[in-house]
């Protein structure tokens, strides 16, 4: 019987490309950031930066012919989008409805960086399938 519990999803990315997801955040503020992760098998290996087409403190879209040349980017090097990655500026780290019901791809993480003025940024990472938010893991590599 498949188990869904156990085929959680997970993230792995290095210390150097989690820092630079987390400055990239920063700068926007107070303007959410989005960006995308690539990689393989459940590891990141890659960021792009992309711009919020929406330029809101509220919301995000990353801009479609950004994330197209991007992705084809990924399939030349042999990768694939493992994860989407956004922040809220103000708000908690908990996926918006409006990023629920425009999250088309169950098989990618989507992470919330939660950036709470000075505090040290809270970095979230779910699933989300039909409607449905699951929590993903997110394991820092040295
Ligand atoms: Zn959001």
């Amino acid at each position: 019987m498949f188990d869904v519990i156990s085929a959680m999803l997970k993230i792995r990315l290095p210390r150097s490309l989690f820092d630079r997801m987390i400055s990239h955040c920063r700068s926007e503020y107070p303007h959410e950031a989005c960006g995308l992760l690539s990689g393989g098998e459940g590891v990141a290996g890659r960021i792009y930066e992309m711009p919020n087409a929406e330029s809101s403190p509220v919301s995000y879209l990353v801009d479609p012919g950004a994330q197209f040349r991007a992705m084809k980017e990924m399939r030349e090097n042999g990768e694939r989008m493992v994860a989407i990655y956004h922040s809220h500026p103000q708000s908690r780290p908990y996926p918006s409805q409006k990023d629920i019901s425009l999250a088309f791809y169950s098989d990618a993480v989507y992470i919330i960086v939660g950036l709470g003025g000075d505090a040290p940024a809270d970095v979230r990472g779910y699933t989300i399938l039909d409607g449905r938010v699951g929590e993903a893991g997110i394991e820092i590599l040295p």
